[in-house]
């Protein structure tokens, strides 16, 4: 295989016929940084109908060209439908580099026509630079329980396929280039060949305190929390504060919160004006989920990892300084600081 008869990265469009979703807006303006550093093309790949209005939101990202992809069998998702989508896309127009949104779907179908490409998948990476010496985009992300970033790259085989978790990139559109040109493609995939069908759909109970993606103020609690018992405060202060209750994925392992209040690496990512975090000692796997307008951290060890990342540490018992902080909050005028 020669490297050099690969070109242009493609970014998958996930959408519901309706709306086009943030992630794959999100990895368009990144790409789009490393697209104006290697001098590919950035192409946006769109299976089935989305609406004009939000095909002209990915345009905004500064994206080169669409690829339409039309056809039998795009009726629902389905992993094999798309995974043949790509494989028949990759194998007609050699892209350098696929990336796909780490969604439920992303994360489905991408390794799946990586594998019938036979080239290589890199998960979750939490920052993607290029290296100009080779010509490989290099895949960054925490590894051995944090305590190294991991430089992950596809040296030899084409595509270099990836998925990204949503809100790792911040969605930042340069705006729409003057001419940007559309390929339709037509792939029919036999209706009967497609192993998995929906038999129903439940809606996710919406309960609005689980979505912490876009929350303004989050109080995150660690493994220092003793026992479910002690949880109450803290989501007294988060109320006090208008913001929500987040957690470190020991909290998830415990049973004690759900997997939806997880922020980090394989969690959710944050993007916070104020995070305050209990008995987090800051594994690079949690922090690396957390861009906070202001940091706070408490912890009764003055050594922790936490201390390096925060605006402002206390050096504490987590209960006694929660309890301090909703006094305090009770008794003034509703200001933490
Ligand atoms: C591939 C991979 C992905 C991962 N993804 C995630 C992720 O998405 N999110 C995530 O959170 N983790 C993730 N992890 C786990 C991560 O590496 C850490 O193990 C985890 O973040 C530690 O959580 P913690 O800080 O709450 O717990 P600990 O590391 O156990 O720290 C507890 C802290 O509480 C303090 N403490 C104890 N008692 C008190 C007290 N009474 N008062 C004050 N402080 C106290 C201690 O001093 C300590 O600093 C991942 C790991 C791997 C390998």
């Amino acid at each position: 295989m020669n490297k050099n008869d690969y070109k242009n990265m493609w970014v998958y469009i996930e959408h519901d016929g309706k709306t086009a979703a943030p992630v794959g807006l999100e990895l368009c303006c990144e790409v789009r940084k490393l697209c104006d550093r290697t001098g590919d093309r950035l192409y946006a790949v769109v299976i089935g109908a989305l609406p004009e209005t939000e095909l002209e939101k990915v345009k905004a990202c500064g994206v080169d060209g669409f690829i339409l992809v039309s056809g039998t069998g795009y009726d629902f998702f389905n992993t094999d439908a798309w995974a043949n989508a790509f494989t028949v896309l990759s194998r007609k127009y050699n892209p350098s580099a696929i990336f796909v949104g780490g969604t439920v779907d992303g994360r489905d179908f991408a390794p799946r026509f990586a594998v019938q490409l036979e080239t290589g998948c890199t998960s979750d990476a939490m920052e993607l630079d290029w290296d100009p010496e080779t010509g490989d985009i290099q895949f960054i992300e925490p590894a051995v329980g944090g305590k190294i970033m991991a430089v992950i790259t596809v040296p030899v085989l084409r595509p270099q396929v990836g998925t990204i978790r949503p809100g790792t990139f911040p969605y930042a559109p340069v705006g729409a280039k003057e001419r940007v040109e559309v390929i339709e493609e037509r792939i029919d995939f036999d209706p009967a060949a497609i192993r998995c069908h929906p038999v129903g759909f439940i809606p996710d109970e919406n309960d609005p305190e689980l979505d912490i993606a876009h929350a303004d103020c989050i109080v995150c609690v660690g493994n220092g929390l003793k026992d479910g018992e002690h949880l109450e405060r803290y989501r007294t202060l988060a109320r006090l504060l208008g913001g929500k209750l987040g957690c470190t994925r020991p909290l998830y392992d415990r049973g004690i919160l759900p997997y939806k209040l997880q922020i980090g690496q394989s969690g959710v990512m944050v993007k916070p004006k104020l995070y305050i975090s209990f008995g987090v000692s800051g594994a690079v796997n949690h922090t690396a989920g957390v861009d906070a307008g202001l940091f706070i951290a408490v912890d009764k060890n003055p050594n922790a990892q936490i201390f390096n990342y925060c605006d402002y540490g206390i050096v504490g018992d987590m209960d006694e300084v929660c309890d301090e902080l909703i006094a305090r909050l009770r008794a003034g005028d509703g200001k933490l600081i």
